[in-house]
């Protein structure tokens, strides 16, 4: 499970320093799948980067099944809304290379990536470049790469925010799917309120109206309105 207390963050920029975070407390559960919502420099993505590890918090701390964080780890999985893909690899290779920085020996990596690339579907993609592939087949080939290191947290920063709303909509149920059968931990950020009410069971709000305190405000979902998996006719090749 992941914990947050009390996290703060606050950048010095040039024109004086800036709290990005305040008094933030999260408490995720194994196999939850939670969103957290907020305006536009709200700092949602702060957020997960200091979950990610790829910064450090001001004050405050953060926990991983009561581990702290101190960088970034196999047990946290990131995707990014700009995919990140290595435009010089090949789509198995952008999958491949974190477990090659884990030292995961070359045939257990070989069938780790087949494997994830054919959960997301794209098992006859392997050998394809990040630049010949649609935006969200670059956001599955982000998703296998996550999830290939098998973390306990998948995190995700506005993973479909850049695509269209039919894509959009067969890739949140394409989540859901992957969601329920690796029984992975998802804490997934979005602006979008309806997404974050589709898919997650609890929301966090993070709140940055001038004159008051930045801080989360939850919203715990009746269960019933969890919507029903639906397999989308894009993504029958997988299974
Ligand atoms: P968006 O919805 O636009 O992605 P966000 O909620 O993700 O916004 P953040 O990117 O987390 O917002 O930014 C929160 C605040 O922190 C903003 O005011 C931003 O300018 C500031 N900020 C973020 N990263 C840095 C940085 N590296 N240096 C200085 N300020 C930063
Ligand atoms: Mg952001």
């Amino acid at each position: 499970h992941l914990e947050v207390n009390q996290l703060h963050k606050q950048f010095n920029t040039r024109r004086g320093s800036l709290t990005a975070l305040k008094n933030i407390n999260l408490h995720i559960e194994e196999g939850e799948f939670v969103c957290a919502v907020g305006a536009s420099g709200s700092g949602k993505s702060t957020l997960l980067r200091l979950i990610a590890g790829l910064d450090t918090p001001t004050a405050g701390e953060i926990l991983v099944d009561g581990m702290q964080v101190t960088g970034p780890g196999p047990d946290r999985g990131m995707v990014f809304q700009s995919y990140t893909l290595y435009p010089w690899m090949s789509v198995a290779e952008n999958v491949e290379f974190g477990l090659k920085l884990q030292g995961v020996p070359k045939q257990r990596r070989r069938q780790q990536t087949a494997y994830y690339l054919e959960v997301v579907g794209l098992s006859g993609f392997a050998k394809a470049l990040p630049k010949e592939l649609s935006g969200g087949m670059k956001q599955r080939v982000a998703i296998a790469r996550a999830l290939a290191s098998q973390p306990k947290i998948l995190l995700m920063d506005e993973p479909f925010g850049a695509l269209d709303v039919q894509t959009k909509e067969a890739m949140q149920q394409f989540l859901l799917e992957i969601w329920r059968s690796t029984n992975t931990t998802v804490f997934m950020i979005t602006h979008d309120v309806e997404e974050a009410i589709f898919l997650s069971q609890r929301i966090y709000v993070l709140s940055s109206r001038p004159g008051t305190v930045k801080q989360e405000l939850q919203i715990q979902l009746p269960s019933e309105s969890h919507p029903q998996i639906k397999r989308h006719p894009v993504f029958q090749q997988y299974k």
